[in-house]
């Protein structure tokens, strides 16, 4: 065992704190990694305020974790010490099921282990997160990172980028498409810039006005506020695609009327508490309604080399691990721009 200074939540109404936590010493097909940059995602919030139920205190959060590797196991031969990689929202899985085959992890039949708040595949070692000096992460589950773009800005990525790259690939969205993007927060930014990356025609659907500027620099075509109404009637029947990236809870049916017939709407956001669906808002106009948790690890690196080869980074605001409370508030009043990323050399 090595002792790791981390940042935990003791319980959903404390801020987070300083913690020494245990990690494993590295076994054969384990990689320790010195973590370099770790991104705030809004999960990290919804878990550490327990928002979803389920929270094993303490929690360590973090899982947009870029590191340089300090040691590596006896059967390891990706990696070596000095190598520069990413940690995302996972760190194992079953293996043998059929969308862990088919390189679908964060869908394991039989569970896989999240980054944090999670078992690992012994069904008992519950894992920590980022926020943290130090992670050991079996061999398979690290990924490559290229030393061409600035790490800090990489880190987001290893969430915000393939959750919102994994739905594109999948839907096929291309140049041409009209693709709604709600909410201009972590995740919202990065399907801005990768969506357009892939020649869609991208609208950012916000309630902040402030936004619009940043919207357009980003990459968007256009900008509408949502808590227009006239708006949201001109744009009725407007989009093919709509990526909802809401972390708190809003009406479903106000976004499926502005699909087109055959238009998808792509739930992203996890707001805690449950919303209806009109069935007239579906059968009306053939439309789905679907949803998609990150992206496996193979995928993950498809698009940690695809952002490398087109230059494609998240916008970061640099934060010490002691302004961590700070930034928690500050995502929950929108008032992000557009990843808070922690300095982990300032945990000492
Ligand atoms: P974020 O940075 O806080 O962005 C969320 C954005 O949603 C805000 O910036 C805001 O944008 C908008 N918003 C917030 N409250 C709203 C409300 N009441 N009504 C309408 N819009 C509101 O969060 P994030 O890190 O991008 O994460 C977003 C959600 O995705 C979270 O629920 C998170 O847990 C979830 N998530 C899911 C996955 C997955 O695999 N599916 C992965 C990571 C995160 P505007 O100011 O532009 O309106
Ligand atoms: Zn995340």
């Amino acid at each position: 065992m090595k002792a790791v200074k981390s940042y935990v939540a003791h319980s959903a109404d404390k801020p987070l704190e300083p913690y020494q936590l245990d990690r494993r010493e590295p076994e054969a097909k384990d990689v320790e990694i010195k973590i370099l940059y770790c991104g705030v995602c809004h999960s990290d919030i919804h878990t550490a305020r327990n928002e979803w139920g389920g929270t094993m205190y303490p929690v360590v959060p973090g899982h947009e974790i870029v590191g340089t590797v300090t040691r590596v196991g006896s059967e390891v031969s990706r990696f070596k010490a000095g190598d520069t990689v990413g940690v995302g929202c996972f760190v194992d899985s079953c293996g043998h099921c059929k969308n862990c085959k088919e390189d679908n992890e964060q869908y394991c039949e039989n569970g896989h282990s999240q980054t944090y708040n999670s078992y690992l595949q012994d069904h008992k070692t519950i894992t920590y997160g980022g926020y943290s000096t130090h992670i050991v992460v079996t061999e398979k589950f690290v990924l490559n990172v290229s030393d061409k773009l600035p790490l800090e800005k990489v880190a987001p990525l290893l969430c915000a980028g393939i959750t919102t790259y994994s739905p594109l690939k999948h839907w096929n969205v291309k140049a041409g498409d009209k693709l709604g993007v709600v909410g201009l927060g972590g995740l919202g930014h990065m399907a801005v810039k990768i969506g357009a990356s892939m020649g869609a025609e991208v609208t950012v659907l916000s309630r902040s006005k402030s936004k619009e500027k940043d919207a357009q620099e980003l990459g968007a075509h256009h900008f509408e506020i949502t808590t227009d109404k006239s708006t949201m009637e001109r744009l009725a029947n407007s989009f093919d695609f709509i990526i909802d990236t809401v972390s708190a809870q809003h009406d479903y049916n106000d976004y499926l009327a502005l699909l087109n017939t055959n238009g998808v709407m792509i739930i992203l956001g996890v707001p805690p508490t449950p919303s209806d669906v009109q069935a007239f808002q579906l059968i009306g106009g053939r439309r789905s309604l679907v949803g998609s948790l990150v992206g496996g690890i193979k995928e993950t690196q498809e698009m940690l080399d695809y952002c490398a080869e087109h230059n494609i980074t998240s916008d970061v605001e640099m934060i010490n691990i002691d302004q961590i409370n700070e930034a928690y508030e500050r995502t929950l009043a929108g008032d992000v721009h557009y990843r808070f990323v922690i300095d982990m050399a300032s945990l000492k």
